[in-house]
């Protein structure tokens, strides 16, 4: 479905990239992972299921920068191997049409709704969240492990 009151942020190239040669430098924080279930990995960079057999790096990402109140940092998967950013910017992902939660923040990183689906379909929920003016952006999570997977922002 495409919209044109969001548009879908995947994780930016240079961070991916980043992690990848962190990984490879042996730094603490970074590990390889082999996927050995499907929809156990997602990748936030192709915004794709990784898939069994392939590689990942786990690493942390601050998806609310420090300084603030509701500052967080959590692990996050991508590709070991190149993998083509997320580009149809404004169709939100199918890999990630159910098992999600749907977080509000303001412009100042402050937590101000948070929804799950209830047997809605994602873009009425982003929608919902976005009717409030005070909405700066919308972050996708788990709703089981709460990890990060995007975020969305007003178009
Ligand atoms: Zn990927």
């Amino acid at each position: 479905m495409n919209t044109s009151t969001f548009h879908i942020v995947p994780l930016p190239t240079e961070i991916a990239d980043a992690a990848r040669r962190l990984v490879k430098a042996g730094a603490a924080d970074h590990t390889f992972i082999t996927v050995d279930s499907p929809g156990s990995s997602p990748c936030r960079h192709c915004l794709r299921w990784a898939q069994p057999g392939q590689r990942v790096v786990l690493f942390p990402y601050a998806a609310i920068p420090s300084g603030h109140p509701y500052s967080e940092t959590g692990p996050i998967f991508v590709h070991v191997n190149e993998c083509q950013r997320y580009s149809a910017t404004n169709e939100y992902p199918t890999d990630f049409r159910s098992g999600r939660v749907f977080r509000a923040y303001d412009a100042k990183y402050n937590i101000i709704d948070a929804q799950v689906m209830n047997g809605r379909e994602p873009e009425a929920v982003i929608e919902s969240l976005l009717q409030n003016p005070d909405t700066a952006f919308v972050d996708v999570r788990s709703v089981t492990h709460g990890c990060f997977t995007f975020r969305v922002q007003r178009a």
